[in-house]
């Protein structure tokens, strides 16, 4: 066991947990100053006031963290990490005028990822990952979600499973890796339609990988174009068989009623969601579906943002992530994100901080974290600021300490 004494803010979020992430207002950051948290590898055993620690944990090792801020543990539970090449060209063909259509008529977006993936190896992925990795976690997260799909093989896409199972490996115990599979993020040009995909890739892979217990989660590219409602559908009830959690890149470029199927069946999280409707707001503010937001990608893309404030003001679970990606949103800080979003998205500083904490633990379906509170997991973040507000206001900063 050891202490942190002395924080200058300890951040607990302990009303925000009891109020299950929704309605936040301020104060929900439930804010100790000068605290003080003891905790061994696996569980928090006291929080509270520096001045109120019992005598029995007086002697423990202590470490004084006087002018820095504790906060639950940072996650960024959306991102495309694994991927050879880079989409720069089809960037600034972007910015110089031409249409998403037309860049893929030129064979950019997903498939030409695909293309530059499949000419590395899987060790030579690895370690373009790993670096990734590495660097997302420099900014004080500790826990990414990492997703397949570019791969849109059955050996590449298996490669690349295995390949964030094995980054899984190599980061544990202190970062964490969650591996979402993603083989239906596109259509490979050779087969006649998405159903023959999914039937002849996706689904026997899901089977083998989640047999191997390879994968934590199962995620689809619903789409127009892409894939359909009935592809989400036979896709999440082979997912359900499985016993895997599902999320969806949902709502994206048209309403498909993505957060409605999300809904129906029980999902960790619907994804995205710029054109999401009123009655999908409705379904997931009464269901534990988390709406994750990707503001970074509607910003570089140029996009209206998603309604965050109605869907905060509904009851929805709100969670923020990177949706790190060389095509639409090459960006792997999840604190710039968020110190952007706080203003774009209108958001106060407890929907701010829970959207990338508690919530987002929430979207990968990650229990007994969140907050810090007896009892829970001792999974948190550590930044050299003054109080919270520095974090953010300091944008592009990184304010991230190793924890000690
Ligand atoms: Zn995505």
């Amino acid at each position: 066991m050891k202490v942190y004494r002395h924080l200058s803010q300890l951040v607990t979020l302990q009303s925000a947990h009891t109020k299950d992430g929704r309605y936040l207002v301020p104060q929900d950051l439930s804010v100790i100053e000068d605290g003080a948290v003891v905790f061994d590898d696996d569980i928090i055993h006291w929080v509270g006031e520096t001045s109120n620690l019992p005598q029995g944990f007086q002697g423990l090792p202590s470490e004084n963290l006087r002018g820095h801020v504790l906060v639950p543990e940072i996650i960024d539970s959306h991102t495309h990490a694994v991927f050879g090449g880079d989409r720069a060209s089809e960037y600034a063909d972007r910015l110089n005028g031409l249409s998403y259509e037309d860049i893929a008529k030129r064979g950019g977006g997903i498939l030409f990822t695909m293309s530059e993936t499949h000419k590395l190896s899987k060790s030579e992925l690895f370690e373009l990952a790993r670096k990734r990795l590495e660097k997302i976690f420099s900014y004080g997260v500790g826990t990414v979600e990492v997703k397949s799909g570019y791969g849109l093989t059955y050996e590449k896409e298996k490669e690349l499973s295995e390949i964030i199972y094995e980054l899984k490996i190599h980061f544990s115990p202190k970062f964490r890796i969650f591996n979402t599979y993603l083989a239906a993020h596109d259509i490979p040009k050779n087969f006649k339609n998405s159903k023959a995909y999914l039937e002849q890739v996706v689904l026997p892979l899901m089977k083998e990988l989640s047999e191997k217990k390879i994968i934590d989660a199962v995620d689809i590219f619903h789409e127009k174009n892409y894939f359909s409602s009935d592809d989400v559908r036979k896709l999440f009830t082979a997912a359900k068989s499985l016993n895997l959690p599902c999320k969806i890149h949902a709502d994206e470029l048209n309403d498909n009623q993505g957060a409605e199927i999300a809904c129906e069946f029980g999902a960790l999280s619907a994804d995205h969601l710029l054109k999401i409707s009123k009655p999908g707001i409705s379904k997931l503010a009464k269901t534990n579906t988390v709406a994750t937001l990707l503001p970074g990608t509607a910003f570089f893309l140029g996009k209206p943002l998603a309604p965050a404030r109605e869907m905060l003001d509904s009851g929805v679970k709100v969670a923020l992530a990177s949706d790190f990606n060389p095509g639409s949103c090459h960006v792997d800080n999840l604190i710039l994100i968020a110190s952007i979003s706080a203003a774009a998205l209108k958001l106060n500083q407890a929907e701010l901080w829970a959207a990338i904490s508690l919530n987002a633990a929430a979207a990968l379906g990650l229990k007994n974290q969140g907050v810090i509170a007896k009892g829970m997991a001792s999974r948190f973040s550590l930044f050299k600021a003054p109080s919270l507000a520095h974090i953010t206001y300091n944008w592009g900063k990184n304010l991230s300490v190793s924890l000690i």
